[in-house]
């Protein structure tokens, strides 16, 4: 059936590609052919055109035979939904390529405006456990204006609240600015732009299909099947849309994100993939319902807003009403598993003053117990659960919450006690949190919060007791002592044949899920992501190889990774999903390896920065002498034990070291490599290239010089 919009998506592609060449021409004519182009901190280039093409474009003078050549095979007046659709996709060419005229040479064209442009890979790398896990249960993309300001706001406080990625284009983001809606990255609510920076959502979306799918690049149709199957995103397109706007609503379809519109299409509309729906709530159902995204709602009555989009929040002193801990005050936090006869399931208890007892700027002493019974709780799982209290308390819109145990650290926005937020709903919100997310080991919560100064030492003085006895117990739990090793497979969803194998003194390479974590979440759901691996059949004890853990792979990954040795990253190493924290990689010159992270952005003596590396390691393939971990693996006993550990390590960034801190000096100690190691291991400071950091290494006569050789 032939229909107007078809045609406007031929309209807007053409317009689009003909804008694209006029841009490419003229930026040609200023700095040249061989001019480089590329987004930034990014291993991908072009990510669209780099995944859908497989062009590795690197000057501008590649633009324009690959916009020949796109529109040679795609850009087609048609009157079919197809034709509309591969239109839709030489739209996205075409912006992709207009986009990235604005970084030549090092600009930053959004660098002081309220828009981000495009998205570097970390942020991605950060999303994609959230992702996984369910925190985000999907992304949402707004493009356009809607009817009112007040429309705005509320159509998107409704997405944060149900904890979606929201990717802003148009007129909406100063809708939101005038109507005071938290807008920004660390909201989960990312403002790219207007017009052609919709290309950006589209190049965050093939960003993840590379990085973690393992999808080739040029591989369309492997692409195409990754955005459908695996990427939850849908777009709502507000107000009238013109012909390039359209054209991009038909590249989403393409991928199979339905396009929702408040305009009356009519009979225009295309079942399951263009639709109108004028009421903004009903609008979000039904997105929500076309992606089956199935939403955890929990209503939670406190006088704040609850969701992951206020995780990232910061309170700055001025909007400050109190804080506790942090040095300022005397606080900790504690969970504790008690026995059935000593809890009240749902009882809050307030020791000392309420909130609305204190002054503006006051430091309150705080002391935060939650007890929890529950008939397969163990009392190994209460630094799992104590570990939560971080989270739960940083999704209250207005409140703030560091570290744990009594190093933690709050504070409560004035805001937040303006609309009427007391001590007592930080206990609502827990009990709440904690029996959603863990029901099968929680069955009754009760928490007591301390405000007066002489109870809070009182209790601070058992919870350091108690803190004790389970760092005693920590120390007892390695990976020769326990019985089985656990799985996760929680990565699948995107990463299909990624599998982790966390032992006690291994962390998965996301460095959020730890062995006790598996355990508890094992306990959780039994038939979930973390299953046991019993420690049966062991082939090898130094490099971590076990029979039943290469039978385990082998299934979890669909056949492609037969072995893995957990203590190696030369011979059979873990895979990697995408989300590590840090990654390894061989530095043949000096003899080991370095370390680079997530938040190091820098160059590194491998001649790749973080992105570029993370582009040649992630997807779930094994990749000897390339390897992601979670930081805290450096720290273990186990860390490449059968490569040499520790004294492999020649370079890594300095927030890497004072990250990694007294524990790390102490395993050096450990080694035989002495208190003073960590300083014969270069970083930026000493140089990002082999050529600066090799004389450095061996006036310090770092012993990964000396040692047998890696390769
Ligand atoms: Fe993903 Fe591995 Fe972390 Fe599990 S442990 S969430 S599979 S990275
Ligand atoms: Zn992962």
């Amino acid at each position: 059936m032939s229909n107007p919009l078809f045609k406007l998506s031929y309209e807007g592609a053409l317009a689009a590609s003909n804008a694209a060449r006029g841009a490419i021409q003229g930026a040609i004519d200023q700095f040249g052919a061989d001019c480089p182009v590329g987004y930034p901190e990014t291993a991908y280039r072009l990510p669209s055109i780099f995944a859908l093409t497989g062009n590795d474009v690197k000057t501008l003078g590649d633009l324009l035979p690959i916009l020949d050549t796109v529109g040679g095979l795609f850009l087609k007046e048609g009157d079919t939904l197809e034709s509309a659709m591969h239109n839709g996709v030489v739209t996205v060419y075409a912006a992709e390529m207009i986009e990235a005229l604005g970084y030549l040479n090092g600009a930053m064209p959004f660098a002081g405006t309220p828009y981000t442009g495009f998205i570097p890979d970390s942020v991605l790398r950060s999303a994609g456990i959230a992702l996984v896990d369910g925190t985000i249960p999907g992304v949402a993309v707004l493009v356009g204006q809607a009817r009112t300001g007040a429309e705005a706001a509320a159509l998107v406080r409704d997405l944060q609240s149900k904890g979606l990625l929201i990717l802003l284009v148009d007129g909406i983001i100063e809708q939101l600015a005038q109507e005071n809606v938290k807008v920004g990255p660390e909201y989960l609510t990312v403002p790219l732009g207007h017009f052609t920076q919709i290309v950006h959502a589209a190049n965050f979306a093939f960003r993840a299909g590379l990085a973690f799918g393992n999808v080739k690049p040029g591989d369309l149709a492997g692409h195409v099947a990754y955005q459908q199957k695996r990427v939850p995103a849908f777009v709502l397109a507000l107000g009238e849309q013109d012909a390039i706007r359209i054209s991009a609503a038909f590249a989403c379809t393409c991928l199979g994100y339905p396009v929702l519109t408040d305009v009356e299409l009519g009979e225009l509309q295309i079942p399951d993939l263009f639709v109108t729906e004028t009421d903004y709530h009903k609008m979000v159902v039904k997105a929500l319902e076309m992606r089956s995204i199935k939403i955890k709602i929990l209503d939670i009555d406190v006088p704040v807003t609850i969701g992951p989009a206020f995780e990232g929040e910061t309170i700055r002193k001025a909007d400050t009403f109190v804080e506790m801990g942090g040095g300022r005050s005397e606080a900790f936090e504690l969970v504790q598993m008690v026995d059935e006869g000593a809890i009240e399931d749902g009882r809050i208890t307030v020791v000392g003053p309420e909130l609305d007892g204190f002054q503006e700027g006051d430091k309150v002493p705080f002391g935060l117990v939650v007890k929890i019974y529950g008939r397969k709780m163990q009392e190994d799982f209460e630094g799992v659960l104590e570990r939560r209290i971080h989270y739960f308390v940083n999704y209250g819109e207005g409140l703030w919450h560091v570290a744990q145990r009594d190093i933690n650290w709050m504070r409560i926005s004035k805001e937040a006690v303006a609309k009427g937020f007391r001590f007592e709903h930080l206990g609502r919100i827990l009990i709440a949190k904690f029996k959603n997310e863990f029901p099968s080991i929680v069955d009754r919560v009760e928490v007591v919060l301390y405000t007066d100064p002489s109870e809070v030492s009182a209790q601070h003085e058992k919870a350091k007791a108690v803190y004790a006895k389970r760092d005693a117990r920590m120390r007892t739990l390695t990976d020769e002592n326990v019985e089985a090793l656990y799985s996760c497979t929680l990565c699948q969803s995107f990463a299909p044949n990624h599998c982790c194998v966390v032992s006690p003194e291994r962390v998965g390479l996301c460095g959020a899920v730890s062995w006790l974590d598996a355990k508890a979440s094992h306990e959780i759901t039994p038939t979930g992501p973390n299953q046991p691996i019993p420690k049966d059949g062991e082939l090898d004890a130094a490099s971590g190889r076990w029979e039943a853990v290469n039978d385990f792979i082998k299934r979890a990954t669909n056949g492609s990774v037969e072995e893995v040795a957990l203590y190696s990253f030369m011979q059979m190493p873990m895979t990697s999903c995408g989300c590590f924290e840090a990654i390894l990689a061989i530095v043949p010159e000096a003899n080991g390896l370095m370390v680079t992270t997530r938040e190091h952005t820098g160059q590194t003596p491998c001649g790749m920065s973080f992105s570029t590396l993370a582009g040649t390691v992630g997807g779930g393939v094994q990749s000897p002498g390339f390897m992601g971990v979670g930081r805290s693996y450096l720290n273990s006993k186990k860390f490449i034990k059968a490569d040499g550990g520790l004294a492999r390590v020649i370079w890594m960034p300095k927030s890497l070291k004072d990250f990694l801190g007294d524990d790390f000096k102490a395993r050096c100690v450990e080694e035989g490599l002495g208190e003073g190691f960590v300083d014969q291991i270069a970083d930026e400071t000493i140089g990002t290239t082999v050529e600066e950091i090799l004389p450095f290494l061996e006036e310090k006569k770092h012993p990964a010089l000396a040692m047998e050789a890696l390769l």
